[in-house]
């Protein structure tokens, strides 16, 4: 009987499993999907994700698969440019840097299969919890087996199964917007800039960056209720132009063949009170979905990851009781919860911004004149707001 089964091998999952059983606990970690290629995953890791990985001794895997450092973030309004900020934008920190999950996740599991502690079930979903007396004892699986452990860790993403399972409730923001995302050509000037652009105008907005994979693009549309959204996806491209200043209107009318068919992803936020239950702790978006504005879902996952196995640890090499092992998973909690919330604080404050612009039409254009004649002091405080996303608000460090 494994000491922890882990249920999703996500960043959470795949890194705790890994941390675990370097330090000789075993682990069985169960992943739903054959392989890590789904249809999405975010990719960008600001500097206090890269410092978890360091923290971690995982930093030298990243040299190994695709990866793209960012140079610039522009910030485009009304088709000309409000300002830039280069990378990386603190005093010793590396520049945030996007990273193609599925090969870090499969190198990670690579990683861990080197360990006997480890047993990896990949392909089948946990469809239960197994309990006795109230506490949770293990998992049931999609094929009829079971896992017993000593503790369960819900790393299953934010439609976690085991959250529903432990009767944890997740309190969701009001707002969650869809975004469609889009993957379209490079020509090759973008490569070379390296620069993720927020483009806005009218009521639209854009996030566009050159992604891990070498020559695509990334574009993701904010999306509301009452859009169109069955063009095929070259029309697409004057869409885009519409908002988009001179030269990068250009390249999507260019590039418009290359359009994909965009996914459409709901985006849930929200939180839950409380994380854990006896025998068992979700982490990660299970725990605490994030938005996807400025890219802190991974980064803040990895550091629940360092928290949990400083909490575990110590516990499951002794003879722990049952009682000390549900306290350290309230004490996970303690520990994450500030940054977290203050984190979700910073994105709806990003997010609000948004709104404004796109409820309040006959302001707009005040607001955007007085935007371009304030730029100045509009960088210095989006420099300052981004400082918290970037860096985490609490000290992370890996103590086990
Ligand atoms: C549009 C968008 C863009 C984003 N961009 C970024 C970004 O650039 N940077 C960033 O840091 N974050 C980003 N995020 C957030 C980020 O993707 C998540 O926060 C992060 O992936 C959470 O990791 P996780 O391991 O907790 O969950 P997940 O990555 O969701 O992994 C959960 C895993 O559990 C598996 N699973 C689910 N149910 C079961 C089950 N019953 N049994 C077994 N396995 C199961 C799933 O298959 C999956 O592999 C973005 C999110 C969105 C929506």
């Amino acid at each position: 009987m494994p000491q922890v089964v882990i249920i999703g091998a996500g960043p959470t999952g795949a890194t705790l499993a890994l941390l675990l059983v370097q330090r000789g606990i075993t682990v069985s970690l169960v992943e739903a999907t054959t392989d890590f290629h789904r249809v999405f995953r975010g990719e960008g890791l600001m500097p206090s994700g890269l410092d978890a990985l360091q923290q971690m001794g995982l930093f030298e895997i990243l040299e190994k698969i695709p990866h793209r450092e960012i140079n610039a973030w522009e910030v485009i309004l009304g088709k000309k440019s409000l300002f830039r900020v280069s990378e990386p934008m603190e005093v010793d920190s590396p520049p945030c840097t996007l990273v193609s999950q599925p090969p870090l996740l499969t190198t990670l599991i690579e990683q861990a299969q080197k360990y006997p502690e480890f047993e990896f079930f990949q392909g089948v979903a946990v469809k239960d919890l197994l309990w006795v007396d109230e506490r949770v004892v293990g998992v049931k699986l999609g094929d009829g087996r079971d896992i017993l452990a000593r503790v369960v860790v819900g790393a299953d993403g934010r439609n976690s199964v085991i959250r529903q399972r432990a009767g944890l409730h997740l309190e969701k923001q009001p707002k969650d917007i869809d975004i469609l995302w889009f993957k379209l050509a490079d020509c090759g000037k973008f490569t070379s800039k390296n620069v993720f652009y927020a483009v806005s105008n009218g009521d639209r907005s854009f996030g566009m960056f050159h992604g891990a994979e070498e020559g695509k693009l990334h574009l993701s549309w904010i999306l509301f209720p009452e859009d169109e959204i069955d063009q095929k996806p070259g029309q697409w491209a004057p869409i885009f132009a519409s908002v988009a200043p001179f030269w990068m209107a250009e390249h999507f009318l260019k590039v418009a063949d290359t359009i994909e068919r965009p996914i459409k992803l709901s985006v849930v936020v929200g939180r839950c009170p409380c994380w854990y239950a006896p025998g068992v702790i979700l982490l990660g978006d299970a725990a605490h979905p994030m938005s996807p504005i400025r890219a802190q879902g991974i980064n803040v996952a990895l550091r629940d990851v360092i928290v949990a196995t400083n909490h575990l640890v110590p516990l499951l090499q002794t003879k722990a009781t049952d009682a000390e092992i549900d306290a350290a998973l309230s004490n996970i909690q303690t520990e994450r919860e500030p940054e977290i919330i203050r984190a979700q604080q910073l994105q709806a404050e990003e997010a609000n911004q948004a709104e404004i612009l796109r409820k309040y039409a006959f302001i707009r254009p005040i607001m955007f004149f007085g935007a371009h004649l304030l730029r100045q002091k509009i960088r210095h405080n989006w420099i300052r707001r981004q400082h918290e996303m970037r860096v985490g608000v609490t000290q992370v460090s890996l103590k086990v």
